[in-house]
């Protein structure tokens, strides 16, 4: 393609310099060590083990968490059970205001919050502040509403929550995974057990306090911390009456042989390997920053990321060499500094898998694109990247990397994109962009994903439910359908 790696690097050099506008972290207190938020309090682990937690961007240990064993689990799952009797009982009305008051709370925390999350996580601030923060507020305040209404939301049925929720989460979107989680549980009337992922567990402890200062009864939410192996004995803890899991489609499919007989409910939000398609008459500039938008965002580091590139044959040398341009302005660097685009990659682990994928798009064949950036010398970074001249077959367009690697192919008709964006064992999301109604309706009608957004792209709302189909998993979060997991009707 047109742009060289010189010509992005003199690109670089003429975006606008910044000074650096690093976020301050004098109003955190992050402990040096956590227990588990069971039955209400603070416990010390049974185990009597702790692992550490590190910032990703620097390195440096943030604090010793607990690792919880069986008998740590079985306390968690009782509290909860214990609570149940009452909570689920509970006047709607008073469920609601609890949940509202969660809401406040974090809305009233929120800066602390978006610190830990990006110091725990990578992310940048400025993704953390005014995404991931006000939606999870956002949600608590949504199913806030629904509490007291759900004979409105399934007229003519009765309904009865189920028990306890067994609930575990990845490490991309911590605070705002566990409110997808908790909020619909809570608003049905059912407890829960949330185990965060072990590379960012302080963001759910923080919100263990808040549901302390919100007097939430105890037990009615316990927040274990741990790794794989916490997760397995949560899940298949015969006291689990639901579990929900949002993580890898490997893990995932463990979960799902696991449960088979047990009769327990189980919802499955999986992997991804989106398509964003664009067609010639898309107004190109917004078009690019949808795509930048779609794989770049958190690090590349999301399920639903437009990481399949499919742009129409006329155009793809004018959209790669503005899409070239772009990349070569965005800021890689401090996560804290409210300027920065891309932060650290979450973990050594996962910047080794990056690094794999990338090296077999390399061997396969395909053609790389890295613009010039400065990597920090501490921490685990990767470069924004662009694969051309992609085939389908290339791992690099098969495989979810989780990481900012986008690959581009190309298409003729609008039959071939839908034909290419369906070749994948996934079904999260798509992107379609174009200037005719019609077409979005045609390929959305035809694309096999559970969202799809048309001339945008990784939009969320605590109205519209999301989840996959195929590897993606099944079941719906967000919306009424988020209700309905958590809900037995009759
Ligand atoms: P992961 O599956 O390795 O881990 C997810 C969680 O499961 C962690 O808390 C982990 O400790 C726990 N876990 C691991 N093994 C377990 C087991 N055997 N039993 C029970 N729990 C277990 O995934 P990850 O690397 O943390 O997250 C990345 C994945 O999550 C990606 O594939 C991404 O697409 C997916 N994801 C999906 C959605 C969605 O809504 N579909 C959202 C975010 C992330």
């Amino acid at each position: 393609m047109a742009i060289t790696k010189r010509q992005a690097a003199e690109l670089a050099k003429q975006a606008f310099e910044y000074a650096p506008a690093p976020e301050a972290t004098d109003h955190v207190r992050i402990q040096p060590r956590y227990g588990l938020f069971v039955g209400g309090r603070m416990q010390e682990p049974h185990s009597k083990k702790r692992f550490p937690t590190i910032n990703p961007a620097t390195e440096q240990k943030l604090a010793e968490v607990a690792e919880a064993d069986a008998v740590d689990v079985g306390r968690a799952v009782d509290a909860a059970d214990k609570a149940f009797a009452s909570w689920s009982r509970m006047a709607p009305s008073r469920r609601s205001r609890y949940l509202f008051r969660i809401s406040r709370l974090i809305q009233e925390r929120a800066r602390e919050l978006a610190v830990v999350e990006t110091m725990d996580g990578g992310k940048p601030i400025k993704e953390s502040r005014d995404v991931d923060v006000p939606l999870s507020a956002a949600h608590f305040f949504y199913y806030a509403g629904w509490a007291d209404k759900l004979e409105w939301a399934f007229p003519n049925r009765r309904h009865r929550p189920l028990g306890v929720a067994g609930q575990v989460i990845p490490w991309n979107f911590p605070l705002l995974m566990l409110s997808w989680k908790i909020a619909p549980a809570l608003a049905a009337g059912n407890t829960v057990v949330l185990k965060p992922a072990e590379t960012t567990p302080l963001s759910a402890l923080l919100f263990a306090e808040i549901c302390q200062q919100a007097e939430l009864p105890p037990g009615v939410v316990n927040i274990i911390t741990g790794a794989g192996k916490t997760g397995s004995l949560l899940v298949s803890h015969p006291g689990v009456k639901k579990v929900a899991f949002t993580g890898s489609t490997e893990v995932g499919k463990l979960i799902q042989r696991s449960l088979a007989g047990t009769g327990k409910r189980l919802t499955l939000e999986l992997g991804g390997k989106a398509a964003n398609i664009v067609f010639e008459d898309a107004p190109l500039d917004q078009a690019v920053e949808g795509i930048v938008n779609g794989i770049y965002f958190n690090q590349g580091h999301v399920c639903c990321a437009g990481s399949r590139l499919l742009v129409q044959e006329s155009i793809a040398k004018p959209l790669l060499e503005k899409l070239k341009q772009r990349v070569s302005t965005l800021r890689l660097g401090d996560p804290l500094d409210k300027n920065t685009d891309i932060g650290a990659i979450n973990s050594k682990a996962q910047l080794e898998k990056i690094q794999g994928l990338v090296d077999s798009g390399v061997e396969e064949g395909a053609e790389l694109f890295q613009p010039e950036c400065k990597i920090p010398e501490r921490g685990y970074w990767f470069p924004p990247t662009i694969f051309t001249n992609v085939s389908q077959s290339y791992r690099i367009a098969r495989e979810e990397i989780f990481g900012p690697v986008l690959s581009v192919l190309t298409f003729r008709t609008p039959a071939e994109a839908v034909e290419k964006a369906n070749n994948t064992p996934y079904g999260l999301s798509a992107g379609v962009w174009t200037d005719k109604g019609s077409r979005i309706l045609w390929m959305a009608e035809r694309m096999r994903a559970g969202v799809v957004w048309a001339n945008t792209f990784n939009r969320f709302d605590p109205t519209s439910p999301f989840g996959g189909y195929k590897e993606s998993g099944y079941g719906r979060e967000g919306g009424v359908h988020g209700l309905l997991p958590y809900l037995e009707l009759s």
